[in-house]
């Protein structure tokens, strides 16, 4: 166990992970789980302090594709399984999570994904208006078609899934993290790539981009990789209680079409929304100003769908920029020989720790068990995607640049 001191350590590593987010301590936490040799986390500020502890924290097995159920399902889990393992607290939540359908051609699509989930091995169930009612009487279920519903969906609390995962990458001796480690550049030559850093050099065998919503991209040009991970805006809004006679803690809801989605927060709720006109952000910012124009244009909306949100005061409000991808699903991919670009499309939270055990399995065995390559590489980009797979269930990024 290393936390990085004042210079970088002159011998090669056998993995560069640049970004230390819940993918790329995941990745690590996951390599050093097959021994497979000596791992660098470089992070240029702190250990989460991305998107990752920005977030809202959701994970949903209730997924909008194959890849995006099985991701959901084993990054369950591995946070129960990485809290047992610590003997503390996981920071997930198991609360149940109810999908909205608004229309008959949403329930017709919700109802052939409880098939698809159901053959990556996740349950959920259709709940028609009236039993739903009946179990989650806070809705104005008179607004839906439905919903699709998995108990076993909840979230996780982010700055508590940080700290576990950092604790554990560092646990191991055979990982090392280096903070406020910013990479410039990156050169291969031979066998080893050589990362130019802010804290001086290093080198690796193998190179992993796990740089996210603001990182990504610029990691992939630094050695002419095309990496389509893009930012763009996406705000919470918590509220500090809610009034009697409201279920709590509230299951989940998320409102697909409005781009909106719920879950308890402490005492009270957590609520947050995507623009569908918002376009991608290039201000390489993660704090972003929150848009109170739109969120009162959509309150007026969810205060309609889910009265008992109507009039709370407001605790916290903050905007953040999430990644996005074409088609909203993940990348693992190995585009170069030893270099490796991990992204979750927007759902690193939900998907990180599976994203983490998938690269670590195609840096240790050489390929990706369960999920379709051409879903997760990035060769597909490059193709015309029309009528191909993508998550359905995803919040409104944007389509382009
Ligand atoms: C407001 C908000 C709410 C969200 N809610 C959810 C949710 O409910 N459920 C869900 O699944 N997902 C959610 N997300 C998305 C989720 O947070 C991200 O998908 C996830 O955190 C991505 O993890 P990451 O490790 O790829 O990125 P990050 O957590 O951003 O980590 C990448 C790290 O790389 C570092 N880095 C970048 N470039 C370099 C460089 N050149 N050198 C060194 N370090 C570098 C960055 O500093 C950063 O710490 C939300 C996001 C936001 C903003």
């Amino acid at each position: 166990m290393t936390i990085g001191g004042t210079s970088l350590p002159e011998r090669a590593y056998d993995v560069a992970i640049v970004g230390g987010g819940n993918l790329g301590l995941w990745t690590a936490h996951r390599l050093a789980a097959r021994s497979f040799g000596t791992i660098a986390v470089l992070e240029r500020g702190w250990a989460g302090g991305g998107a990752t502890t920005r977030s809202a924290g959701v994970v949903r097995q209730q997924g909008g594709s194959y890849v995006a159920a099985v991701l959901g399902r084993l990054s369950r889990t591995l946070y129960l399984e990485l809290g047992d393992r610590l003997g503390i607290d996981s920071g997930f939540q198991e609360h149940g999570y109810y999908i909205m359908a608004q229309s008959e051609g949403d329930k017709n699509v919700f109802l052939e994904l409880i098939n698809v989930r159901a053959d990556a091995g996740v349950d959920s169930a259709w709940v028609e208006p009236e039993e739903g009612k009946r179990r989650f009487h806070d809705l104005d279920w008179g607004l839906f078609t439905g919903a699709t519903y998995c108990a076993q969906d909840g979230f996780v609390h982010p700055p508590i899934a940080a700290r576990n995962i950092t604790y554990a990458a560092l646990d191991d001796p055979s990982v090392d993290l280096y903070e406020m480690c910013e990479v410039r550049s990156i050169e291969h030559s031979g066998n080893l790539y050589s990362l130019e850093t802010t804290r001086g050099t290093i080198a690796a065998e193998r190179v992993v981009n796990a740089g996210g919503p603001r990182g990504a991209r610029e990691v992939g040009t630094m050695v002419d990789v095309d990496v389509p991970v893009r930012a763009v805006r996406h705000q919470v809004v918590t509220f500090p209680f809610l009034p009697d006679g409201v279920t709590h803690p509230l299951p989940l809801m998320f409102n697909l079409g409005k781009g909106y989605y719920v879950r308890p927060e402490e005492q009270g709720a957590l609520l947050g929304m995507s623009n569908p006109a918002d376009e991608s952000d290039r201000s390489d910012r993660y704090q972003l100003n929150y848009d109170f124009g739109y969120h009162n244009k959509l309150r007026i909306e969810w205060e309609a769908e889910f009265p008992a949100l109507r009039n709370l005061p407001i605790s916290r409000s903050w905007a953040a920029s999430i990644d996005y991808t074409p088609d909203h699903l993940p990348i693992i991919d190995q585009p170069r020989e030893g270099f490796y670009v991990v992204a979750a499309g927007g759902h690193g939270m939900m998907w990180g720790p599976a994203l983490g055990e998938k690269t670590a399995e195609l840096i240790a065995e050489g390929s990706v068990s369960e999920l379709p390559s051409g879903d997760i590489e990035l060769a597909r980009f490059a193709e015309d995607r029309s009528g191909a797979a993508a998550d359905s269930i995803a919040l409104p990024f944007p389509k382009g640049e």
